[in-house]
């Protein structure tokens, strides 16, 4: 437990369920990720599968693994992660953001599997405490941002903050057969996206749904993209950001991941 280190910061495409059971070439980054950075002393997941009406933190001991999607092999289905929660810390950070009304949550949710599914490859033996904090599906993407930059503080105390969704998410345009890559419009806004990401240009990516037709594809709805907010809310003036996995698949989603710090 390195208890005074400043945490780096985490945007995960989660991408396909089925990347739990799988060993590839995002699986792989994810596990050497783990092992790369100091251990946390606790995980906070903002997760793309977790939205409410208001912003709420889970605080239960022993959050249950959530299966959060349809018509996948059933061995999928039998994956735990059985990581314990942290309700003390919970409570914790929602009674020093009063101004926040976060929501304690003791038995709804647990870990759904924008968290799960990556984070079993990034800490396999399940020994770090983890919770979520929902996305606020009433909030703004500045007001997302806002609720983001106000807990930094958490990066001191030990507490590694990964915000999981994909930039590019469009399940429509999905090509299950995988015959291509990613189409342009897709290739178009990573390539921007990651522009913005290098050069901390904070308020594209705020507005990024006006930005014209490409973007309105690659990001049909908002809830995959907002935990990148809370991320680069997080990113100090000065700090390096770098990007692993940065790949499209299935045409309209991307992969790509950033680490801050
Ligand atoms: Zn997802």
């Amino acid at each position: 437990m390195e208890k005074n280190i400043k945490m780096p910061v985490l945007f995960v495409g989660h991408g396909n369920p089925m990347n739990a059971i799988q060993t590839n070439v995002f699986t792989e980054t994810w596990r050497q990720l783990g092992k790369s950075i100091p251990t946390p002393k606790l995980i906070l997941c903002i997760s793309a599968h977790w939205e409410t009406r208001g912003t709420h933190i889970t605080a239960m001991p022993n959050p249950k693994t959530i299966h959060d999607f349809g018509g996948f092999p059933k061995e999928l289905y039998e994956v735990q992660y059985p990581a314990p929660g942290f309700p003390l810390f919970a409570e914790e950070i929602r009674d020093k953001n009063p101004n926040l009304n976060i929501g304690l949550d003791t038995k709804e949710w647990g870990f759904d599997h924008g968290s799960w599914t990556v984070i079993k490859h990034i800490y396999p033996d399940a020994d770090i405490p983890m919770i979520q904090l929902s996305i606020d599906y009433f909030a703004s993407f500045e007001q997302h941002y806002k609720i983001a930059k106000q807990l930094t503080y958490l990066r001191k105390q030990g507490v590694l903050i990964v915000g999981s969704g994909n930039i590019v998410h469009n399940l429509r345009t999905v090509d299950w057969h995988q015959r291509v890559n990613g189409y342009e419009w897709a290739n178009e806004v990573r390539e921007q996206v990651n522009q913005w990401l290098f050069e901390r240009e904070h308020d594209d990516l705020i507005s990024i749904t006006q930005k014209g037709e490409s973007f309105r594809m690659a990001i049909p709805t908002s809830e995959h993209y907002i935990p990148l907010l809370y991320t680069i809310a997080m990113q100090e003036k000065d700090e390096q950001l770098s990007l692993f996995n940065d790949k499209l698949t299935m045409g309209s989603l991307s992969m790509t991941g950033v680490k801050i710090g």
